[in-house]
């Protein structure tokens, strides 16, 4: 069963991809989308912490309240189950170890079209 968090999350990832002029890698998805709070269990100053990816709110004293980015690797699994429904296409150029990603009604990107991207 998909939670809420799940929908939300790959409905934001479909927007931003239809919203691109060009394919979007990974990093760049993740980066598209939305912090997203959480409660989590005080420990020590581990969410206290300067960090690119978390932003203390609220310390409770036993819990933490901190709002996190979306990382890569969070939102990878996303885009591959979108890939696997068809809802999106995943563009993969020879030996770059980066995915980018289109909106499945977009036309096909040609190789070329990544190649001019990649050098702007
Ligand atoms: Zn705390």
């Amino acid at each position: 069963m998909k939670t809420l968090a799940t929908i939300a999350t790959r409905d934001a990832l479909l927007t931003a991809l239809r919203d691109a002029p060009h394919p979007l890698s990974t990093a760049e998805l993740a980066a598209a989308l939305p912090w997203h709070r959480e409660q989590v269990v005080h420990h020590g100053t581990w969410y206290h912490r300067e960090a690119e990816h978390l932003k203390l709110v609220l310390c409770a004293g036993e819990f933490d309240v901190v709002d996190f980015r979306p990382y890569a690797a969070h939102v990878y699994p996303h885009l591959a189950a979108l890939a696997a429904t068809g809802q999106v296409g995943q563009v993969r150029v020879a030996g770059m170890r980066t995915a980018y990603w289109t909106a499945a009604q977009q036309p096909g990107v040609t190789v070329g079209q990544l190649d001019a991207m990649w050098s702007a």
